[in-house]
């Protein structure tokens, strides 16, 4: 939802940034209040991971240029773990497994890291236990999957599943969700959706990374961001979604092309 007067929660300005010497980002700008929920949409290829591994702090990838302010503060001078502990919250496109380490054991450490950065206390075991009970049925996971090995063989709907699980116990500030609908069969897709509008709330702001209009069926963003070329090449409201499904993405390399050109 929209509220002006609502805290400005991350305000990019130029970024510029480069992965293995490679420019990817060229000037992206973007800024997220409070109950916001925000869609980005693209072509593969046009820098939304990217995007949302330098926000998350990801090493290999470089700020070479712009800023990020996170809550009034430089993000780009915190560590991963600093961030995850101040409410930014990565959902994977490609959900790592951790095989040997316990899911529920796992959760609990995430979960506890950042009840501290929230200046709340740590749960012991029993207690996080009952937080787990109630979260998980946000996400309809079954119960066996806490004491399975961090996604080691969980389908590709369970590993997102289990991202939205991490989301929820986690109560991010802001919420970058990359792709979380690729690889989900309807059902799964509407449980992950679901989930996310469940856990929207007016202090908090989400980030969707989504190719497709079907999620945003589900959970409707207040802005629609087209990404192309490591810009922001288009900002509009929900109905914009809409007409990339019908017109695609051909426009993109016209205004592309003709930027390219102005800036050269
Ligand atoms: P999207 O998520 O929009 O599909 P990405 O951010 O994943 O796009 O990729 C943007 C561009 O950056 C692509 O051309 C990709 O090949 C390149 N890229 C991303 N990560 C790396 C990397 N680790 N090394 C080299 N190039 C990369
Ligand atoms: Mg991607």
């Amino acid at each position: 939802m929209i509220s002006p007067d609502a805290e400005l929660l991350l305000e990019i300005t130029d970024l510029h940034a480069q992965v293995e010497n490679q420019p990817i980002l060229k000037g992206v700008n973007l800024r997220i209040r409070a109950g916001e929920i925000h869609a980005i949409m693209g072509r593969n290829g046009s820098g939304k991971s990217t995007l949302s591994k330098i926000l998350a702090g990801h090493p290999a990838y470089t700020v070479t240029d712009g800023s990020i302010i996170y809550r009034g503060n430089d993000l780009t001078q915190l560590s991963p773990e600093e961030r995850a502990r101040a409410g930014i919250f990565l959902g994977f496109q490609y959900p790592i497994e951790i095989p040997g380490v316990s899911n529920l054991e796992f959760l609990r450490v995430a979960t506890n890291a950042r009840r501290l950065g929230k200046g709340e206390e740590e749960l012991d075991t029993f207690d996080f236990e009952d937080l787990v009970q109630e979260k998980i049925k946000i996400v309809q996971m079954d119960p066996t999957f806490l004491e399975r090995s961090v996604n080691e063989g969980f389908s590709g709907g369970e590993k997102k599943r289990n991202e939205i699980l991490q989301m929820a116990l986690l109560e991010p500030v802001l919420s970058i969700l990359d792709e979380t609908d690729s690889g989900l069969d309807i059902d799964a897709l509407r449980i992950v959706a679901k989930g996310v509008n469940q856990l929207a709330t007016a202090d908090s702001a989400i980030v969707l990374i989504t190719h497709y209009q079907r999620l945003l069926e589900i959970i409707t963003p207040d802005y629609v961001h087209v990404m192309a070329g490591g810009r922001i090449l288009r900002t509009g409201g929900n109905l914009l979604a809409l007409e990339l499904e019908k017109i695609g993405y051909d426009w993109v390399d016209k205004e592309l092309a003709a930027l390219e050109t102005f800036q050269t």
